[in-house]
């Protein structure tokens, strides 16, 4: 499953950020349209990976990203959620492009810093 290499990757990257002590709550992370993610199954994924781990129970918020449409016909430009799109002017069928990127944006830690 896709979502759950992502998952994976994802966990190694917050890990190697983590402050000692530090427990993590949530995490967000952009993606962009090429990585095709589905969100529930990424979230599926990540509960199932930190089951069992210090990380359990944090949540992770995923930004998508827009497909990027261009038109040969009419040279218009737009963005949608949908890979396959027809221009809205001229009705030609769109040549989408998508982002491959991947980004670990934020992450909330909470520490236990007695006083
Ligand atoms: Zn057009």
């Amino acid at each position: 499953m896709h979502e759950f290499s992502i998952a994976e990757h994802l966990l190694g990257q917050v890990r190697g950020h983590l402050p000692p002590g530090g427990r993590l709550r949530g995490l967000s992370l952009r993606a962009g349209a090429a990585q095709a993610i589905d969100p529930e199954a990424l979230a599926l994924a990540w509960r199932a990976l930190t089951e069992d781990q210090p990380e359990r129970g944090s949540v992770l918020a995923l930004e998508r990203l827009p497909w990027r449409h261009a038109c040969a016909g009419c040279g218009g430009a737009w963005t949608s959620d949908e890979a396959l799109d027809a221009c809205g002017a001229c009705g030609l069928p769109s040549r989408p492009r998508g982002d491959f990127e991947l980004t670990l944006l934020s992450m909330e830690v909470e520490t236990d810093d007695p006083g």
